[in-house]
C-alpha cells in the first residue's frame, strides 16, 4: 500500500489527448491508471472522450469503410479544366 497522493480528475482531464495518443511519459502514465482504478466517474469520462474523438475522426476524414457523399460527376469536370488551366504554359 503507498499513501502517495493521486492525481486530480482535473490532472487527469489534461492528461487524456496524451494518453490516448500513446505519449504520455511512463511515471505520468501510471498515476493516470492509478487515478481511473479509485475513480468511476473518470472512467466514464475516458470511455465518452475516446467515443468523441473517433467519431470526430470519422466525421473528419471519410475511408473506404465510410464513404463520403457522392461528388457530381459536373463538378469533377470542371475542377479538371479549372486545374488544366492554371497550368502556367511551357
Ligand atoms: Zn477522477
Amino acid at each position: 500500500m503507498t499513501n502517495q497522493p493521486y492525481i486530480t480528475c482535473r490532472q487527469l482531464i489534461d492528461f487524456i489527448a496524451d494518453y490516448l495518443d500513446g505519449t504520455l511519459e511512463a511515471s505520468a502514465r501510471r498515476e493516470f491508471e492509478r487515478h481511473l482504478g479509485v475513480c468511476p466517474s473518470c472512467v466514464a469520462y475516458l470511455e465518452s472522450y475516446r467515443r468523441t474523438v473517433a467519431l470526430g475522426k470519422a466525421a473528419l476524414k471519410p475511408t473506404e469503410d465510410a464513404p463520403g457523399p457522392e461528388v457530381p460527376a459536373g463538378f469533377v469536370a470542371a475542377v479538371k479544366r479549372a486545374l488544366v488551366e492554371q497550368k502556367p504554359a511551357t
